[in-house]
């Protein structure tokens, strides 16, 4: 049985490792949850700066990924492709993908860094038994 947490690990896992960039569908093989759950808490996660979430445009004839927009895009825009494509924007041309933060990123490194060095955190702050 999955949970929320899961995502986070991935999401953990992924700080510290080559990836770049993912989609949501791509924790739908490790997390059995429902991609809308999946979606729900990458969102959330966007909003505690951990991840930013980007829009991959893809040419409906080629699927050539024309381009990647960080902020918002306006549907009804006339797009090209390099193969001289011309299409609309609309909802099934955009796919959602999520990034690492640059800060989160470092953070997790760094404190894999430390765990590796210093072990736990916890083990060095008075604990009440
Ligand atoms: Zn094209």
């Amino acid at each position: 049985m999955s949970s929320v947490w899961d995502i986070e690990r991935w999401v953990d896992e992924a700080a510290v490792s080559a990836i770049r960039r993912f989609y949501p569908t791509a924790l739908t093989h490790n997390i059995s949850l429902p991609l809308s759950e999946i979606m729900a808490h990458l969102l959330f996660l966007v909003d505690q700066n951990k991840l930013k979430i980007v829009w991959e445009i893809r040419c409906p004839v080629c699927y050539y990924t024309v381009t990647i927009k960080s902020d918002y895009v306006t549907s009804g825009d006339i797009m090209e492709c390099p193969l001289g494509h011309e299409f609309e924007l609309t909802p099934d041309v955009i796919f959602p993908a999520f990034e690492v933060t640059e800060t989160y990123r470092t953070d997790m490194q760094e404190y894999k860094k430390k765990l590796h060095s210093h072990g736990s955190m916890i083990r060095r702050a008075p604990v009440i038994r």
